[in-house]
């Protein structure tokens, strides 16, 4: 039997949270911005009438006001908006066991199980979703339903904002096939742009490729994003009780040539600490100690640990924290051919092991940090990991690794 997955997005959630605290700016172009005082600023997220103005996100603040010179910038409030995805997903959480959080603002929900208790029909359910988060809320989501969770989150891009779609057997390829193959999960700027190569611009045109083709160009990618197309994804939603606690996550990698110069540590470092708080995000987890690990080119490997004052999943603590335990740690200039960053002492909720932060007298630099980080994160989402990024490093990672219990 077919399961039944419904992807709930919430439209323009920055903004549309920002607005409820300013219902009369509704009808006119807003954007939420680092830093409202600063021209080169970025645009973290925007309401519809700004994106009528031609507004996008990640463009510098001074171009957005140039297309949209009334544009109204707001700070963005980071706290508000991990509150609301915890309240929306506790709704999810009325219809299904399974919920998957996908970023701060997006869910997977299966409810193969569940359905025949709310009436049998997944589009009226997924209705009975918008409305409920509607009255309850003030936000808006779009709803993808369809048989996988790939086509399901299709959908939910598919028609917004306020709108639900149904992709199913009997009609997916009619809605599939001719979109761009860029609207697939996972397909960021440098995977569309190689299938553009071979003349592959559409869903329709990617599935008509062989998986051995496919593979041979992409990898391991390749074959899954053939399965992407021909609707055959078959990964699971994971509600919380199958995803099992983690206990640390880290990223290792072994350079193409040995590093002997402290700037190039520098840059390794600030690779893995970026790409391990990005993944500590992606699960809601927070790190309360840090390890960076060294093996020279003799293949020794020598380690070292610390424990914070308040947990985070901020790329910037951990990377500072990373790069004291590197320079106390290596002997420098002995060479070093691998570099590790590890996460470890995770829990679900942010911690604080100090007076001063339950003041919160680092509140306003700490908010800063964390919508920068979590846009970026949206970014990464929809281009692709290449897009934005904090050093130039030119190794990428090889090893992720995460340890459950
Ligand atoms: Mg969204």
């Amino acid at each position: 039997m077919d399961r039944i997955i419904l992807h709930c997005d919430c439209n323009c959630f920055y903004a549309s949270c920002e607005l409820l605290s300013h219902p009369d700016l509704r009808q006119l172009p807003v954007a939420v911005c680092g830093d409202p005082m600063e021209r080169h600023g970025i645009i973290l997220a925007k309401n519809e009438p700004a994106k009528r103005c031609g507004v996008k996100t990640a463009e510098t603040i001074w171009k957005a006001k140039q297309k949209c010179p009334g544009l109204i910038l707001l700070p963005p409030h980071h706290r508000l908006y991990a509150e609301y995805s915890k309240k929306i997903n506790a709704v999810y959480g009325e219809y299904t066991d399974l919920v998957e959080p996908f970023g701060i603002d997006e869910s997977w929900l299966d409810v193969t199980n569940s359905l025949h208790l709310f009436g049998g029909d997944a589009k009226a359910l997924a209705d009975t979703l918008r409305e409920r988060i509607k009255r309850e809320f003030g936000l808006t989501i779009s709803v993808g339903v369809s048989f996988n969770k790939v086509f399901a989150k299709l959908g939910s891009d598919y028609k917004k904002p306020d709108a639900t779609t149904v992709i199913a057997r009997d009609n997916w390829r009619d809605i599939v096939f001719p979109l761009p193959v860029g609207d697939l999960l996972f397909v960021g700027r440098s995977a569309q742009e190689l299938l553009g190569r071979y003349g592959v611009r559409t869903i329709g045109e990617l599935s008509k490729c062989s998986e051995e083709m496919l593979e041979t160009l992409m990898g391991k990618m390749g074959s899954q994003l053939y399965r992407y197309a021909n609707g055959l994804d078959d990964s699971p939603v994971r509600g919380a009780a199958d995803r099992e606690p983690i206990k640390s996550v880290g990223n290792s990698t072994t350079f193409r040539r040995d590093l002997t110069r402290w700037d190039e540590v520098q840059s390794g470092i600030s690779l893995l600490s970026d790409s391990v708080a990005m993944r500590l995000r992606r699960y809601g987890l927070y790190c309360g100690g840090v390890q960076v690990g060294i093996k020279n080119s003799r293949f020794q490997v020598f380690s070292r640990q610390t424990t914070l004052d308040h947990s985070t999943h901020l790329m910037r603590e951990i990377n500072d924290t990373a790069l004291r335990l590197a320079k106390d740690l290596w002997k420098a200039p002995d060479p070093i051919r691998l570099l590790s960053v590890t996460a470890l002492h995770l829990t679900e909720e942010a911690q604080s092991y100090r007076q001063l932060d339950l003041l919160g007298t680092d509140d306003t630099q700490q908010e800063k940090q964390e919508a920068v980080e979590s846009a970026m994160d949206a970014l990464r989402k929809k281009f692709g990991r290449g897009v934005i990024s904090y050093g130039t490093a030119e190794d990428t990672i090889s090893g992720e690794k995460i340890e459950r219990e």
